[in-house]
C-alpha cells in the first residue's frame, strides 16, 4: 500500500525497465495487471488521489514509457511507489517498456520526463538506475550514469533497431 508524502521528501528518480521482450508493445495497463498478480499484490492507496488514473489500482511506478514514447502516468507523485526496496518513500519510479533496447521515442521521452521532474521538484536532484541501488538487479539494462554523463544522448548499444521493420 502506498503512503502519502510531501513532494519535498522526494530526492531521486529511479529508472527501471519492464523486462519485457525488446520492442514488444506492452502498456501501463499490462504493468498494472502484473503488479496486481504479485503475491502479495502491490496496491495503491486510492484515498490519496482518487481521480488520478483510477483504473490503475495496483501499479507500483509513477510513470511508464511505452515503446511509442507515450509517457503514461501511474501513481501520483504524492504517493510513495513500489519499485525500489528501501528507496520508495523518497523516489519517483519510471519504467521503460522493454529489457535493454529502447526506441528513439522512449529515449526522448525519458529525457523530457526526467528533466521536467528535476525542474518541478527542487529536492529531487539524483537519478539512478535500479541496478545502482540493488546490485542483484540488471534493470534498466543500461548505465544511467553514463547516459547523464553523455548529456542524455542515447547509448546506441541500447537503441531499438526499428529500421528492420520498414524493409
Ligand atoms: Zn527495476
Amino acid at each position: 500500500m502506498g503512503t502519502r508524502r510531501k513532494l519535498t521528501n522526494i530526492t531521486a528518480v529511479v529508472i527501471h525497465c519492464a523486462d519485457t521482450p525488446n520492442g514488444r508493445a506492452n502498456t501501463v495497463e499490462d504493468i498494472n495487471r502484473w503488479h496486481g498478480e504479485r503475491q502479495p499484490p502491490f496496491t495503491r492507496d486510492m484515498s490519496i488521489a482518487p481521480k488520478h488514473q483510477p483504473g490503475l489500482t495496483h501499479i507500483g511506478y509513477h510513470f511508464v514509457i511505452e515503446v511509442d514514447g507515450a509517457i503514461r502516468p501511474g501513481r501520483p507523485l504524492q504517493e510513495s511507489g513500489a519499485h525500489a526496496s528501501g528507496y520508495n518513500a523518497n523516489s519517483i519510479g519510471i519504467c521503460l517498456i522493454g529489457r535493454d533496447k529502447f526506441s528513439a521515442e522512449q529515449w526522448h521521452a525519458l529525457h523530457e520526463l526526467v528533466a521536467n521532474l528535476i525542474t518541478q521538484i527542487p529536492t529531487c536532484t539524483k537519478v539512478f538506475g535500479h541496478r545502482d541501488l540493488n546490485p542483484g538487479k540488471t534493470c534498466p539494462g543500461f548505465s544511467v550514469a553514463d547516459w547523464i554523463h553523455n548529456d542524455y544522448i542515447p547509448d546506441f548499444n541500447h537503441m531499438l533497431d526499428t529500421e528492420v521493420n520498414h524493409g
